[in-house]
């Protein structure tokens, strides 16, 4: 059965198709710039990537191009082998626990959470109404970021704010990263053969989080009401005292727009180092000496072995550390900091098994009190295995 995995955004559209439920990867690509000029798409089949200039001004045609390049490709040979489509959604906040089938009332209920994620919410809207009108009989199944965290407990999720900010205004803790921290779970569970672990989940990419997870459930997770909570990322500043933001508005004169763009998009690794949100950058820098560089890269550490310290009481111990996305997956060098400066709870890095990229791999040794893993992960296939488990039932 073939099933889509979808991911819209403002001005681009991702996707994956599947096999399933063999899992198999038929084809996959990107359509950017849709809407805007000089758009254009990647596809990649059998290991083959080309890229193709075309006129995109909305979704739909990317989703009719996506179409002529399956039927051309003889990934499919008519529209009705296509069965499911998932859809990535980042913000379900507390209306939804587990993946949907989307009707028009989910539709109407993803258009309201756009408040809570206004760059993210609108552009899948936008990509389920192309496809629902293009490939109308596919059961379209949306997959939620947030729904992973929702059974943290409300002495987690909730801040100490004015109660009636919870309940007026919907401010508490939602996270994201949910369908990532649950594929590296998921492996972790089958890694060691076990359902009942504690385990913490780095998920560190451009954006990063780490989450708390017991028997395959979600304790607590570092990001917050916003994707701008817990660790340091690329551009954003993650924790800080809120009141710099009271305090530097009366000082520039920037609007609060503007000091949302500061805080999501000029601070973080780029913020501080001046040079780059990109760890590769960083990483260049602080071979050259660069002093900030070297700064930012102790400040990212910092934090997320900050984070790990607190889940590992918070779970009363831990079965396994996993580490994911870009940084997770490929900083070899990020990785041992972060593992070196675990010392004291006994967690010795493998040097050599460390010196990967990209690959599933245990990279401590074999007398650490914990074992870390590299696990790279794959949202796309949770969100195929979510579609296709409505299908079949
Ligand atoms: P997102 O999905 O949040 O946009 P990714 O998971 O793709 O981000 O991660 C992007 C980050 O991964 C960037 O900071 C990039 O520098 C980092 N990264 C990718 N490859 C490497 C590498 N070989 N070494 C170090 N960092 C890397």
């Amino acid at each position: 059965m073939k099933i889509l995995s979808v991911n819209a955004g403002s001005s681009s559209l991702k996707f994956q198709m599947y096999e399933m439920p063999e899992e198999k990867v038929l084809i996959s690509g990107v359509f950017e710039r849709i809407g805007i000029e000089n758009s254009m798409y990647t596809i990649k089949i059998n290991g083959n990537k080309t890229s193709k200039n075309a006129l995109l001004p909305t979704h739909k045609e990317a989703v009719k191009l996506l179409v002529n390049e399956l039927i051309e490709n003889k990934v499919i040979n008519s529209l009705d082998e296509i069965k499911g489509i998932g859809h990535r959604i980042v913000q379900g906040a507390d209306k939804f626990e587990s993946s949907v089938v989307i009707d028009d009332k989910v539709i109407e209920t993803i258009s309201e959470l756009s408040a809570l994620a206004p760059l993210h919410n609108p552009a899948a809207v936008i990509g389920i109404k192309a496809f629902k009108e293009i490939i109308p009989d596919a059961v379209a199944v949306a997959v939620f970021d947030t729904s992973f965290h929702q059974t943290m407990e409300k002495e987690t999720y909730l801040y100490a704010l004015p109660y009636n900010w919870y309940t007026d205004y919907q401010v508490r803790k939602y996270g994201a990263h949910g369908t990532s921290h649950k594929y590296v779970a998921d492996r972790l569970s089958k890694i060691l053969n076990r359902e009942d672990i504690k385990v913490i989940v780095c998920h560190l990419g451009n954006g990063g989080s780490i989450t708390a997870i017991n028997n395959g459930k979600c304790v607590d997770t570092s990001m917050g009401f916003t994707p701008n909570a817990g660790i340091i990322m690329g551009t954003r500043c993650g924790d800080i005292d809120v009141s710099i933001v009271p305090y530097m508005m009366q000082k520039t004169n920037l609007t609060y727009q503007e000091l949302d763009n500061v805080i999501n998009k000029q601070s973080g690794l780029l913020g501080i180092s001046g040079v780059s949100s990109d760890s590769r950058d960083i990483e260049s820098g602080i071979k050259e000496g660069n002093e900030r560089c070297i700064l930012a890269q102790k400040m990212f550490v910092r934090k997320v072995v900050d984070y790990i310290a607190k889940y590992y009481v918070l779970l009363n111990g831990v079965d396994a550390i996993a580490f994911t996305a870009g940084i997770g997956e490929n900083s070899i060098s990020t990785r041992k900091h972060i593992i070196d400066s675990l010392k004291v709870l006994g967690i010795k890095l493998d040097e050599e098994a460390n010196n990967i990229r990209g690959e599933e791999k245990l990279i401590t040794t074999n007398d650490s009190s914990i074992p870390c893993y590299v696990i790279p992960t794959d949202e796309e296939v949770m969100m195929a295995r979510d579609t296709y488990k409505f299908i079949e039932g």
